[in-house]
């Protein structure tokens, strides 16, 4: 078998993945050494980021009418409500999702492998990778079916979205460094009798644990986290059920009953992250490159922006011509965000957790009894949602970030949401292309582009010409005309206040 991407393992990042090659039109092949997708709750929170790149297939409205959006959280100490902090619209006026969506893995994962097949292309599943080569054009996989059977597959290029013990990763000899917390987690999904509403995040302070239950699809269904104290020695698969239900209760030190149990599991947290997203033809995304503690939902969403990054890239080179040094832009744009992402895991997992006796004086006798006024001040609202949602992502320092002028927003960043006449801009940028947009003052003449510009970007670029509204100059710190050019993924590659053919043709030139 041929193909230009074979995509391995068709978890939430290799399904994501192959969803953005479809859109791209990009010939791949994506197996999985698993029998179908996971049947499990696994990554539950679903953040803004992830749903504005689903906007642009089509998936953002089907996947938020499978979960549950919870506009609270309340906050319990010592069998108590202490304190609630409403976040049901935190971002509004950063994204059209201002919210974190719950989903179940298990639902989400059948979502993108129906969009999958319903393009009329397949996930090989029982399907494993057994060992792989590559040479300066291409790569030769050896995978194994269910029946015994050896397959090879030559590609042009192997991604590996294997998960967190990662063959490939291993295969690469890459490293993967980081540390393991000593403490025991665990997951359970349930049917809970108690006296608290179902419309919260219910978190359970404590000196020096966890424990949250976050409300699902379905009456009374509920998400439990919760971690073991440090001295309890079981090792992962050695715990009883029963064991974690007493946690439960003795932690959240109230009545409740848990009539029902669909899944548990228990878990050591690492984190660890790649020192390399790639080696030759051969690139990492999601758990394979990096992981973290469950703090803040970000795995797995993380995962879906490595492909989303990665997908536009790999189709630049294969289909339209970009010198595959494009490629090593994956690298240098994701490493410094799984790098970034694992300080700020570890940081709130001690906020929210850790031992350290100031953090629990502050969470247990501070925390909630001021949460509530905190959250509704805008200046915390604009520093909290961006960090979670994952909308404050930013390329600034990359080689295809250029900035000419003072603003605001600089080249690397995501394209701000805002509203034209009512309309989301964010319509406007569905298409997989460039998108060229002039905001104009209506003072200066915009020059026309050159027509061989013009063919020769054809197809490849789109362009927009908007009026300068007064929330768009507030937005950019700009009150002249001004341009931007978007990359593929509504990521800025260029913003510059003087525009001319020269600027926009010598930027676009670096896809060349
Ligand atoms: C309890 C829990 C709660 C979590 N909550 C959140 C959350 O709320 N939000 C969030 O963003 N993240 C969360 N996460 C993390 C999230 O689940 C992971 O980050 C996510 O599953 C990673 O996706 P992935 O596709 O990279 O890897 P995986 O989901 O591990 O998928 C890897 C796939 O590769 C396949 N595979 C492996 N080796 C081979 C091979 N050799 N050949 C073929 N196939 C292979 C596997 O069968 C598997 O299907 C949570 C995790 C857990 C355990």
């Amino acid at each position: 078998m041929r193909t230009d991407v074979l995509i391995v393992g068709a978890g939430p990042t290799g399904l994501a993945l192959a969803c953005q090659l479809i859109r791209y039109d990009v010939d791949f092949i994506i197996i999985d050494k698993n029998e179908t997708t996971t049947p499990h709750s696994k990554a539950i929170g679903v953040q803004a980021r992830t749903l504005e790149i689903y906007e642009q297939i089509g998936l953002a409205e089907p996947l938020i009418n499978l979960g549950t959006l919870a506009s609270k959280a309340k906050m319990f100490a010592g069998g108590q409500i202490r304190g609630e902090i409403e976040f049901g619209a935190l971002g509004k006026g950063m994204s059209p999702y201002p919210y974190i969506l719950f989903v179940e893995q298990g639902r989400h994962e059948t979502l993108l492998h129906d969009f999958i097949t319903s393009h009329t292309r397949e996930v090989k599943w029982k399907t494993e990778l057994e060992k792989f080569s590559q040479t300066a054009s291409g790569v030769s996989a050896q995978l194994k079916k269910a029946s015994g059977e050896i397959e090879t597959v030559e590609a042009k290029y192997l991604i590996g979205c294997d998960g967190a013990k990662s063959l490939v990763r291993h295969s690469l000899d890459l490293k993967f460094e980081g540390s393991t917390f000593e403490r025991m987690f665990y997951v359970a999904d349930v049917r809970l009798d108690w006296e608290y509403g179902h419309d919260a995040l219910q978190v359970f302070l404590m000196r020096n644990s966890l424990l949250a239950f976050f409300p699902m699809t379905g009456e009374k269904q509920y998400r439990i986290v919760g971690t073991f104290p440090e001295e309890f020695s079981k090792d992962e698969g050695d715990i009883l059920y029963d064991e974690i239900e007493e946690q439960i209760k003795q932690d959240a030190d109230l009545e409740l009953d848990i009539t029902h149990v669909n899944w548990f599991s228990t878990y050591k947290v690492h984190t660890r992250h790649v020192n390399k997203f790639s080696e030759g033809r051969c690139f990492l995304a999601g758990d394979s490159a990096h992981i973290h503690t469950p703090a803040g939902a970000q795995g797995m969403n993380t995962g879906i922006q490595d492909g989303y990054n990665l997908a536009w890239k790999l189709a630049h080179v294969l289909k339209n011509g970009s010198g595959e040094k494009l490629l090593n832009t994956y690298n240098e744009e994701r490493l410094p965000n799984a790098e970034a992402l694992m300080k700020t895991t570890d940081r709130f997992f001690n906020l929210a957790a850790g031992k350290n006796p100031i953090f629990a004086f502050i969470r247990l006798y501070i925390f909630p009894y001021v949460a509530q006024f905190l959250f509704s001040l805008n200046v915390v609202k604009r520093f909290v949602f961006p960090r979670i949602s994952q909308i404050a992502i930013s390329y600034q320092d990359s080689s295809l970030s250029k900035t000419k002028g003072a603003f605001k927003v600089k080249a690397g960043d995501r394209m701000p949401w805002f509203e034209i006449d009512s309309k989301s801009v964010y319509d406007y940028l569905h298409q997989p292309v460039f998108h060229l947009l002039i905001f104009s003052t209506g003072k200066t003449e915009i020059p026309q582009l050159p027509e061989d510009l013009m063919s020769k970007w054809h197809g490849k670029i789109d362009s927009h010409f908007f009026d300068l509204s007064s929330p768009v100059a507030e937005k950019f710190g700009i009150s002249r005309s001004f341009f931007l050019i978007l990359r593929p993924d509504n990521y800025i590659g260029m913003i510059s206040d003087d525009f001319s053919a020269t600027e926009v043709e010598q930027y676009l030139d670096i896809f060349r």
